[in-house]
């Protein structure tokens, strides 16, 4: 059975750059690498059950956004559009990351916003 990545930082990601996206420039959506991918890919249904929670199967999806030339406009889109409460609760895979990693961006950017 797949594990569910670590709660860590992606170690791709680079925050000056993530910053940097404009989220209000949607010419990226002509470039998405999951237009033809079901929706059940990023969604998966929990597939991991243990003491402190559960776990869904990402794998499927980070191989499609590691490959994917759009992640940095993608998850800035999402952090700006998508309230963090909300983004908590809908076990979505979105811009190479899971819920997790994105509630560690969102507070590593307050940390360090100027
Ligand atoms: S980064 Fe992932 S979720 Fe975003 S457009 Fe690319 S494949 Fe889709």
């Amino acid at each position: 059975m797949a594990k569910t990545p670590a709660a860590t930082m992606p170690p791709w990601l680079d925050i000056t750059r993530l910053r940097s996206i404009d989220p209000a420039n949607q010419q990226w959506r002509k470039q998405i690498g999951c237009a033809d991918e079901p929706p059940v890919t990023f969604m998966p249904p929990v597939t991991i059950r243990t003491k402190t929670g559960v776990g869904y199967d990402y794998l499927p999806a980070a191989a499609i956004c590691a490959r994917c030339p759009v992640r940095y406009p993608c998850l800035a889109v999402w952090l700006r559009h998508t309230p963090s409460d909300i983004d908590r609760q809908t076990g979505t895979y979105v811009g190479g990351t899971t819920p997790t990693q994105r509630i560690l961006i969102r507070r590593h950017m307050r940390r360090t916003a100027a």
